[in-house]
């Protein structure tokens, strides 16, 4: 089956079905879901739909109309994490997120933060500052070689003054799927909170905030969940009664002039104003993967990746810089003699979409695994063999 055909068919099985919903797939071999994903029709009808609606009522009222249909965007998304909808609030990205919850930890001169080998950048430059300004430690637990958090350093690390243990689920820059619920145990134990970076794992793989035990999660909407660009969301263990740092208008009530009151539930983390097109947009896209099952999803990404790791290796001068399995959807790779810059441009003039993982993303893991940059594909469920097999093969004639 040539690209084209698959373009022309009507949709009769889900693949077809979500090609049709994913018009981009037809022009490009779209394999960039973990940097900014291809959003499907529903979700940016959604978008438009109340942009629309802005123009012709205002803000305000095109809001109050979807005053529901808000409320389902987070109930949605709860039903992805398997929590409620008053323990998630929508925020403008994961950073965001991640830092409100880092904010809202508190902590003092002596205590200690745990991040982990691979973590982010934005969420290591947050820790780092947070820790300068409070006099509070920020120490990284050390990898195994693939960059797998280390449960034994780990377990070493920690003690009583340990606040905060930070885990990426999924790194950016590798297929690495670090051991949540083993880590979650180990900082428990200690009375350390846990927070988990979702954001490489929402919308690949299917999660469950109970059963992984973690405190708090951060998710980006426009990666795997395919949602708008500038969403995000917070989920807060609800017991958990941490104060925003920085809460307004939303999040709490002026009742007095020397005080104010929080609002009980996650929404105490969101603020007042925000783009509800992308709101809603993001609610579709927690939808359209709710109808998909994330099962399905998770089971269609994974034999894809595989599928890419196994190609990659058979090419002369390619390496896979993935770790063994348990791997999400992330394949990364170098090339012999081609700078993975150079990759992503010659691939992109083939109508190939990659992205590059630079060292300062994930710079501890670089560093430690001698790595510059790397090759990221990332193929979601909506690409086709037929696709891969491009990819294969325009990677086959780059040397
Ligand atoms: C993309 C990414 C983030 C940041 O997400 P934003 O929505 O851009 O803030 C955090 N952690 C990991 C692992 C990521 O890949």
């Amino acid at each position: 089956m040539t690209r084209a055909d698959a373009s022309s068919l009507r949709p009769t099985d889900p693949l077809d079905a979500v090609r049709a919903d994913t018009p981009g797939c037809r022009d490009v071999v779209f394999l960039d879901s973990a940097g900014s994903s291809l959003a499907p029709e529903p979700v940016v009808e959604a978008q438009i739909r109340h942009l629309r609606r802005e123009t012709e009522v205002g803000g305000y009222l095109a809001a109050a109309e979807r005053v529901d249909d808000l409320a389902a965007v987070k109930v949605s998304l709860g039903r992805l994490l398997g929590t409620t909808s008053e323990s998630i609030a929508l925020t403008d990205s994961a950073t965001r997120a991640w830092n409100d919850f880092l904010a809202a930890v508190p902590l003092g001169p002596g205590d200690r933060v745990l991040l982990s080998q691979v973590e982010y950048s934005s969420n290591a430059i947050a820790a780092l500052s947070r820790g300068r300004a409070v006099g509070a430690s920020v120490e990284f637990v050390p990898g195994e070689p693939s960059g797998r958090l280390d449960l034994a350093a780990l377990d070493a690390m920690l003690d009583e003054r340990v606040r905060l243990v930070s885990i990426v689920h999924a790194p950016t820059n590798s297929g690495l799927l670090n051991p949540v619920r083993e880590a979650a145990a180990l900082a428990h134990r200690h009375g350390a909170l846990v927070l988990l970076d979702a954001c490489q794992s929402m919308g690949q793989v299917a999660l469950d905030v109970h059963e992984l035990d973690v405190d708090a999660l951060s998710a980006t909407g426009r990666k795997w969940l395919r949602g708008p660009r500038g969403t995000g969301l917070l989920y807060v263990r609800p017991e958990l009664r941490l104060e925003p740092a920085a809460p307004d208008m939303r999040g709490a009530a002026w009742t007095a002039s020397d005080t104010y009151a929080t609002v009980p539930d996650a929404t105490r983390f969101e603020l007042w104003e925000s783009d509800i097109a992308a709101r809603l947009g993001l609610g579709a896209a927690a939808d359209y993967l709710l109808d998909l099952g994330v099962d399905a999803v998770a089971a269609a990404v994974g034999e894809r990746a595989e599928y890419l790791r196994a190609g990659l290796d058979d090419i002369p001068g390619v390496t896979v810089r993935d770790p063994a399995p348990p791997r999400s959807g992330i394949v990364s790779f170098t090339v012999d003699g081609v700078e993975p810059d150079a990759v992503r441009e010659r691939l992109r003039a083939l109508d190939v979409v990659v992205t590059v993982s630079v060292r300062g993303s994930t710079l501890l893991d670089m560093t430690a695994r001698g790595l510059d940059s790397v090759v990221r594909a990332s193929a979601h469920y909506f690409c086709s063999e037929a696709d891969l097999d491009t990819f294969l093969s325009a990677v086959r004639r780059l040397r």
